[in-house]
């Protein structure tokens, strides 16, 4: 317990410090007392008031419980910028910068490239597009209402000028066309043990699986590539985010659909991460 009254920082972060991590500890103590790294090296006498105390005290206990940081201070760091994030969003992963790096290098060969950004969550990867390539048209879907709310609110924060369409997938896209197709969809197999650590059972299920039991993960991703050439320009390109071990078949389902170019692009993990290829026509 972080005794309610006259405790001061330095001792509620070292008290909390013996039930998480003691970075995460400290996060939360800046969080609730809107100080900084510095104010507890430099104050660590300062004290928290009773209502402080107590706010904090409930979020160790809901860390100790698992629940991953970025939900309980309500932001996380994607490139550059921090985003807003609540339990309708998955938490962005540093995993999906190479997707928004491979985006903004081939959107430069288009004068006023037409993106999309499909399941866009928390609107990392349209928002950051928005930002870094400013003529482009930028448009991200979702269908959840709810993370669209979040993504609306961090596209505003950051001044970043995307149309948001509620759907599945291309369903609300009509037969719009466009120069750029990216997502990171649900890819984790139904079933893998991983959903039950690191803080994914807080995540929202259905942007992580596919939800079929016994699948291979690749649902998603399947109707993605099935639905791209009819949403694709003559060469356009189409960049999926994917599973550490479904970069092979990924490949294969982009070269059957009749892509060509089909590549993919390691991490910064060095793994396999995202795969893409090109429609042909141009
Ligand atoms: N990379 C995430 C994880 O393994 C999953 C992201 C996703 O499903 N798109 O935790």
């Amino acid at each position: 317990m972080i005794p309610a009254v006259g405790a001061s920082l330095g001792e509620a972060w070292r008290l909390a410090s013996r039930r998480i991590d003691r970075l995460d500890a400290r996060l939360l103590l800046e969080h609730v007392c809107g100080c900084r790294h510095a104010d507890l090296i430099a104050h660590p006498e300062r004290p928290l008031s009773a209502a402080q105390a107590a706010e904090f005290e409930a979020l160790v206990a809901r860390r100790a419980g698992g629940e991953p940081l970025a939900y309980l201070v309500g932001s996380v760091w994607f490139g550059d910028l921090a985003f807003r994030v609540t339990p309708a969003v998955l938490i962005p992963r540093p995993d999906t910068e190479v997707l928004v790096e491979l985006a903004v290098e081939r959107a430069q060969a288009f004068a006023s490239p037409r993106i999309v950004d499909l399941g866009t969550g928390s609107g990392i990867v349209a928002i950051s597009l928005a930002r870094r390539c400013p003529d482009a048209q930028v448009t991200a879907t979702d269908v959840s209402a709810a993370a669209l709310d979040v993504a609306r609110a961090n596209a505003i924060r950051h001044g970043a000028a995307v149309r948001f369409v509620e759907g599945d997938w291309f369903v609300p896209l009509g037969d719009e066309r466009f120069d750029l197709v990216v997502s990171n969809p649900p890819y984790v197999v139904e079933g893998d043990p991983h959903l039950q650590l690191n803080g994914l059972p807080f995540e929202p299920r259905g942007a992580l699986t596919d939800g079929i039991a016994g699948g291979d993960g690749l649902a998603c991703i399947r109707r993605i590539v099935a639905s791209a050439p009819a949403h694709l320009r003559a060469g356009g390109w189409l960049l999926m985010e994917h599973g550490y071990d479904q970069a092979v078949e990924v490949r294969g389902l982009l070269v059957a659909a009749g892509f060509l170019a089909v590549d993919s692009w390691r991490d910064n993990a060095g793994i396999e991460r995202v795969s893409g290829g090109r429609w042909p026509g141009a």
